[in-house]
């Protein structure tokens, strides 16, 4: 599941492809990916506005559009990728039969390329809403994780530390690939919980989620197993081989050399350093 270098991966390199074009058509095949409003309404929505920037928000990708009527004043198109969406560069002048499996809405602009948003699982979804600032939708979100880094930290919640990375409210963009790596930088367990944090850890905590979140980020993000991340050109992140514990069950400890153990916290399978982590 993308989390947030894979999400601001993917606004660096729409960057240069968006910004100053206009969506010449826009189609939505799949309902499920546009459901916050009907297809011809986001089809309306979007139609001949013109691009001016490109904002993320934890998982969110936020394009900035504007006209193309002066009535219409600033919009927004929101795109989360949840599960297993992917954006994708469609080739100057690719025809509905050249677009991918899954693929569930296609934009193009006009320079004769286009966008194809692709998810098999169908969880991802993109709608328009007004204002340039932060969509009403996203008013539950804490701050990024990145760009702001971690809050005061919750020291009266008595859930584990990786469940409050996980937290979505309390901080944007950190997902289950990330909260392992994070605990384990920070030399923290992921299943401690918040209460007993010390200001030392929380110190580490921050510095940590810094750290890891601008290294995978350079990496262009985290591709693993399953090949659902790709970038817009379909290529891998490369961060998956500088992961040093998640998805390393039994592999060794690349800090102490005993091996990493898988747990699951919160729902969700955790991987951790029982010596390295406390
Ligand atoms: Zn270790």
């Amino acid at each position: 599941m993308p989390e947030l270098p894979e999400v601001e991966t993917l606004r660096r390199d729409l960057l240069p492809v968006l910004v100053g074009r206009r969506f010449t058509s826009v189609v939505a095949t799949g309902i499920r990916s546009v459901r916050r409003s009907t297809p011809s309404e986001f089809s309306r929505a979007l139609t001949a506005a013109a691009v001016t920037g490109i904002d993320r928000h934890g998982k969110y990708l936020l394009v900035r559009l504007d006209g193309p009527h002066q009535s219409d004043g600033e919009r927004t198109l929101a795109v989360h990728l949840r599960m297993s969406g992917q954006v994708l560069l469609a080739p100057p002048n690719a025809g509905p039969e050249d677009a991918p499996l899954h693929t569930h809405v296609r934009l193009g602009l006009d320079d004769g390329t286009g966008l194809w948003f692709v998810d098999p699982r169908t969880f991802g979804e993109l709608w328009v809403t007004h204002g340039a600032g932060r969509p009403a939708e996203l008013a539950h979100l804490g701050p990024d994780a990145w760009r702001h880094g971690l809050p005061p930290w919750p020291t009266n919640r008595r859930v584990g530390v990786k469940a409050v990375l996980l937290d979505q409210g309390f901080v944007a963009g950190i997902g289950n690939i990330y909260g392992d790596e994070i605990c384990h930088r920070a030399g923290v367990r992921v299943d401690r919980s918040a209460a007993q944090m010390t200001r030392p850890a929380i110190a580490r905590l921050r510095t940590a989620t810094a750290e890891v979140l601008g290294e995978a980020v350079e990496a262009r993000g985290s591709t693993l197993g399953d090949g659902q991340y790709v970038d817009l050109t379909g290529r891998s992140g490369g961060f998956g081989l500088s992961h040093r514990v998640h998805a390393r069950a039994g592999q060794p400890c690349l800090k102490c050399g005993r091996p990493i153990v898988g747990l699951i916290v919160a729902g969700r399978s955790a991987y951790q350093c029982r010596t390295c982590q406390r």
